[in-house]
């Protein structure tokens, strides 16, 4: 704490990874020895930068850049970036924190680091978005490689923003490096499913999880939180799945459509018009109503999908949406769920996938970009969504059976931290103390 003072959220989810992994240090006195956690809390690399550019009005603006590169012992560091005013330090390590955790889970050779900006895209013109990713870029350039580190989307970065920045670093350093960025569009050396990976994965693994309790999202009430990249993927695989997806949110309220959410509607307004949730209600012909300023965990549901930022369901939602019968969560987004959201649910026997195992589907769609990229090769949709399947598939069966072996069956926060503890842990035991 003395070391990284008002860094919140990292603190909170160093805590998380710590509660978790003691019986593996118990068992595994090596760890102790070599420092390993005094080692993975200390990212190897932080860089602060300023990003200067030139709004429509001719005015100089100033934001402030990161790239937290935090461990590289499984392979490049690998994570997103992340545009949005919330954004400082403490945000940043603690996504880039979880990420280590997340790519190890993978079982891909990919380390763990994030980045981002306090800007914030939402109001500014094509133009003026062009300005600031060329100038994050301009910096971040030197820092970042296919061998090295490799970012990609995160909240207010997608597939505009990775297109500027990748044509900046292009520019810059005269190299057709596809593999340094993630989340191409496809006509550029994109994968297809990367779009898709992050909501799709996630729905995966609580449709895993469901079968594992011998259910599925057949007819239950999902609601899904947020409506970017992550909660519209999300609502698609679910629909395909036969759930109802009630509602979905922005951080200005939530709509709550009855019937089931029209999805060509949400994709129009968000994805084409870039629009906000109050337009979608206004066009679905009095069938749906948005409800402003509220938090969309008050619509009852049994499957609950957090997929818009961090600590949005607080231990009064959860209690909350235990007593409106929700069976099952799984976490999209990065942390939504605070430290007393979870022990409700965990207490109420709720199945809850942790978010470090439930969204790594985005980062391991990832990888396989990374792959066709050094292969020059580009995969079919059906084999790279099968391929996506079969990696949240495994994650999930590796959890649970981890689980079982450190006997706290059906706790996938604790299997979580410990699966992505140990791979990181031995291998950086075999790197020696670097
Ligand atoms: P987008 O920018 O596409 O969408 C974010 C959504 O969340 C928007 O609807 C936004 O509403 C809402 N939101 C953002 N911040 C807040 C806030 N402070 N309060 C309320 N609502 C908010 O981002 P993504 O869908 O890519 O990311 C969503 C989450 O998923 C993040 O936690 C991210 O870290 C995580 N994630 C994303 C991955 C990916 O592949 N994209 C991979 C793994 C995790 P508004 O427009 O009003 O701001």
């Amino acid at each position: 704490l003395r070391r990284n003072p008002g860094e919140i959220e990292f603190h909170q989810a160093v805590r998380e990874v710590l509660d978790s992994i003691g019986p593996v240090l118990g068992k595994h006195a090596e760890y102790a020895e070599s420092k390993i956690i005094e080692r993975i809390c200390e990212p190897e690399r932080q860089i602060i930068f300023r990003v200067p550019w030139v709004d429509d009005q001719g005015e100089v603006q100033i934001n402030r850049g990161f790239r937290v590169e935090f461990n590289s012992a499984l392979g490049p560091y690998k994570g997103g970036l992340r545009f949005h005013p919330s954004v400082y330090l403490g945000i940043v390590k603690f996504l880039g924190f979880e990420q280590i955790f997340k790519n190890s889970l993978t079982g891909l050779p990919i380390g763990g680091g994030k980045g981002g900006s306090d800007f914030d895209p939402k109001g500014r013109s094509d133009r003026e978005v062009m300005n600031f990713c060329q100038s994050f870029m301009t910096e971040l350039y030197r820092h970042i490689g296919e061998y090295t580190d490799v970012p990609a989307g995160d909240i207010g970065v997608g597939s505009r923003e990775i297109g500027y920045l990748f044509g900046q670093y292009k520019r810059i350093t005269n190299r057709y490096e596809s593999g340094v960025i993630t989340g191409k569009g496809l006509v550029y050396g994109g994968a297809q499913v990367r779009t898709e990976a992050t909501g799709y994965g996630c729905t995966f693994f609580v449709d895993e999880m469901l079968k594992a309790r011998g259910t599925s999202f057949d007819g239950k009430r999902v609601v899904v939180s947020g409506s970017g990249n992550v909660a519209i993927y999300t609502v698609e695989k679910v629909q395909q799945l036969g759930g109802v997806v009630v509602a979905c949110s922005d951080s200005s309220g939530y709509v709550f459509d009855e019937k089931g959410i029209d999805l060509d509607l949400l994709k129009q307004v968000k994805q084409v018009e870039r629009g906000r949730l109050d337009v979608y209600t206004a066009r679905r012909g009095g069938q749906a109503v948005f409800v402003s300023g509220r938090s969309v965990w008050e619509v009852p549901c049994e499957v609950a999908m957090p997929s818009a930022t961090q600590n949005e369901i607080t231990g009064s939602d959860a209690a909350l949406m235990v007593g409106n019968g929700c069976v099952a969560v799984g976490e999209g987004a990065n942390m939504p769920t605070t430290p007393e959201g979870i022990k409700v649910f965990l207490e109420a026997g709720v199945a809850f996938a942790p978010g470090k195992a439930a969204n790594a589907g985005g980062v391991a769609t990832s990888a396989l970009e990374m792959q066709q990229n050094a292969s020059r090769d580009s995969w079919t949709f059906e084999h790279s969504e099968r391929r996506l399947q079969e990696i949240m598939q495994d994650i999930h069966a590796r959890c649970l059976q981890t689980a079982d072996e450190y006997g706290m069956p059906g706790n996938y926060v604790a299997s979580a931290n410990i699966d992505g503890f140990r791979r990181v842990a031995d291998a950086m035991l075999a790197l020696g103390v670097i």
